[in-house]
């Protein structure tokens, strides 16, 4: 885990999954491949086997330990819903966040349709707990549309965006119908 995150919507980064792979032309200015690849090779580095997807089991009950409250990007090197991610090992994450309810959780994925189904199914609970958010990323018409209306059909109580890099106009929105 990370504190004092540089990101400005949060206080720091849990990443108990590493790397990830291109899903859209929305990951083209991926920060996180960018970074990971810095340290290709460097032996002992988190990153040394750079962007390739890795789980991290000693990474799960991190925040358990953290105990000041603060908001924490969860996976900002991953997405959690990559299909490379066991469903088992989801549900780890999903229950360290139902235990350390000082904190605040923001989950933001490009892989929003597997979300909704598991915020349907196994993550019923975190669906409905108030200091976890579940996040889709918008960046076009054909893909970002797509993910709101997952996100927006799903049973998530607390539902955010982000809209970045917004590569098109997305034309005519309805942002009202969100519960
Ligand atoms: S989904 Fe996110 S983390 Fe994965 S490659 Fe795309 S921008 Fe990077």
């Amino acid at each position: 885990m990370s504190d004092n995150s540089s990101i400005e919507w949060t206080d720091a980064t849990w990443n108990p999954v590493r790397g990830c792979t291109e899903i859209t032309s929305g990951c083209a200015n991926c920060y996180a491949r960018t970074f990971s690849e810095r340290f290709r090779g460097v032996p002992g580095h988190p990153y040394e086997q750079r962007f390739d997807l890795r789980l991290v089991p000693e990474k799960i009950r991190e925040p358990l330990s953290w105990k000041r409250p603060r908001r924490i990007f969860v996976n900002s090197m991953s997405d959690l819903f990559h299909k490379d991610v066991p469903d088992d090992f989801i549900l780890q994450v999903h229950d360290t966040m139902l235990m350390a309810d000082q904190h605040t959780f923001q989950i933001l994925t490009k892989r929003a349709e597997r979300m909704r189904k598991l915020l349907d199914s196994q993550l019923s609970r975190g669906a409905l707990a108030s200091h976890i958010w579940w996040g889709t990323s918008v960046e076009n018409r054909r893909q970002g549309l797509p993910r709101m209306e997952e996100l927006k059909q799903s049973k998530a109580s607390i539902k955010f965006l982000s809209v970045e890099p917004l590569l098109e106009d997305l034309g005519e929105v309805d942002w009202r119908v969100w519960y």
